[in-house]
């Protein structure tokens, strides 16, 4: 798009905006906002605009508590959902110290540190993310259930499933935000929706993501349901991903690509793979960050376990989508949508790119379906599985430097710190399972 300065002014005075809300995410991809009347626009697009830090999860540090907003002009949205007279617009920002140099705490800044890597190299990332989540009913408290409001499976039409009017409104309400939706139906559970917007770059991209997030949140409450992005809100039935499909091109052509490949990919793509399978162990703290997040990683749900690559299979952690040419990508099954959508991109290209440079090679990829494998046949293959738990992968997520470097000391210690007290949180505490088990028989 390219908005000037002047651009905005004008848009601001021509869609009657009376408020600019500036948003940005915290080290957990929770997004932020601060609301400014539209009297302060100049200020705003000037980078002027200052704000406490100390409050947001993962940069409190004294010195971090007078920080400055600056403006990425082309974010700028109107909220189709306030009132048109008195309308209200997003920007999203970059975070500054005082200094005037960018703050390393801030998860935007560590995936532009990760993007300038990868043009340094003569690449650009382009991603598409599949979103899944589900939609519950609220009780009388307005608090979440469990319980669905459809009987829909995968690619069911009305009227059985009656989630589709508040699935309607969110595709909507994004393409009236700029967004090119390319699919958007009913998943294999209950209650489960995906939404896949077209791919863009890295950055792009997880902007996107986490503008998508409020969006469907805000616009479900309106029809009366709660969205989630919990990863496996509920036990026996899948659990929601957000495969990320990704290619890197470099000088206009896409470098994955060739025809004579494996698969249709070159030999960068291959490395890339090998990069992905190497550093999976590391970055699963950061693509599935919850302890909920490992209930969803387990055999027989569409989830992956194993890492390892495939064309087709789609119980491995990468497949190859059959598209070829322009289009030839390879797809990530791991991540899920609570992950922060900047740090999950910034630590996946870091890994590809290691891949690259040190060229590493992904090994075969599988034909079997590895959930059928016994663990011997998975050894003799040298398959490894992802990390079982939080805790596995932040005790993995320490042990790899090339992950670590692409977070940057702050948000790394930031991180790995809050992570260790939910995890211990969650471990010390009895759940209703434990209660079910034991109370009774002992
Ligand atoms: N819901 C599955 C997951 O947890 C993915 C289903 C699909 O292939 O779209 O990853
Ligand atoms: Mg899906
Ligand atoms: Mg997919």
């Amino acid at each position: 798009m390219g908005y000037t300065k002047d651009d905005i002014i004008s848009l601001t005075r021509d869609l009657k905006v009376k408020f600019i809300r500036l948003q940005f995410v915290d080290i957990f991809g929770v997004v932020k906002n601060v609301a400014i009347p539209i009297s302060q626009l100049e200020d705003v697009l000037d980078g002027k605009l200052m704000f406490d830090g100390s409050s947001i999860e993962g940069f409190t540090r004294i010195q971090e508590s007078d920080m400055y907003l600056k403006p990425d002009l082309d974010s700028f949205a109107i909220f189709p959902w306030k009132p048109r007279d008195g309308a209200e617009a997003r920007l999203i920002c970059d975070i500054y110290n005082p200094d005037g140099t960018p703050f390393q705490g801030s998860p935007r800044q560590i995936l532009k540190n990760v993007i300038e890597e990868a043009k340094a190299m003569g690449y650009t990332m382009y991603a598409g993310p599949e979103p899944e989540f589900f939609m519950f009913l609220t009780d009388e408290k307005g608090k979440p259930t469990i319980e669905t409001h459809d009987k829909g499976g995968y690619f069911d039409l009305s009227p059985i499933d009656l989630g589709e009017n508040a699935r309607r409104d969110i595709v909507l309400t994004l393409e009236e935000m700029g967004f090119e939706v390319e699919a958007a139906h009913h998943e294999v559970a209950p209650g489960q929706h995906e939404i896949d917007f077209k791919y863009s770059d890295a950055l792009k991209t997880a902007d996107n993501i986490a503008t998508f997030r409020f969006v469907t949140k805000i616009i479900a409450k309106q029809h009366g349901l709660h969205a989630t992005f919990m990863p496996k809100p509920v036990f026996g039935i899948n659990g929601s991903g957000m495969h990320i499909h990704q290619s890197l091109f470099t000088d206009g052509k896409n470098a994955f690509a060739d025809e004579n490949g494996e698969a249709g990919l070159s030999e960068i793509a291959r490395y890339y793979v090998g990069g992905i399978l190497k550093h999976a162990p590391g970055f699963t703290a950061i693509t599935n960050p919850l302890v909920n997040s490992y209930k969803r990683l387990v055999p027989g749900y569409e989830a992956p376990v194993y890492i390892c690559w495939s064309a087709k299979n789609r119980s491995a952690l990468v497949r190859v989508p059959a598209a070829g040419g322009v289009k030839t990508r390879i797809e990530l099954r791991s991540p899920d949508p609570s992950a922060n959508p900047y740090l999950a991109l910034a630590v996946i290209l870091a890994a590809g790119l290691d891949g690259i440079k040190n060229k590493i090679d992904p090994g075969h990829q599988v034909y079997n379906n590895i959930y059928h494998m016994t663990d011997e046949e998975r050894e003799k293959a040298g398959i490894k599985s992802l990390p079982g738990s939080l805790k596995e992968a932040l005790e993995l997520l320490e042990q790899d430097e090339v992950i670590k470097k692409a977070l940057g000391t702050h948000v790394y210690e930031h991180f790995v710190a809050a992570k260790k007290l939910e995890w211990d949180t969650y471990r010390t505490k009895v759940h209703t399972w434990e209660l079910d088990e034991y109370a009774e028989v002992y």
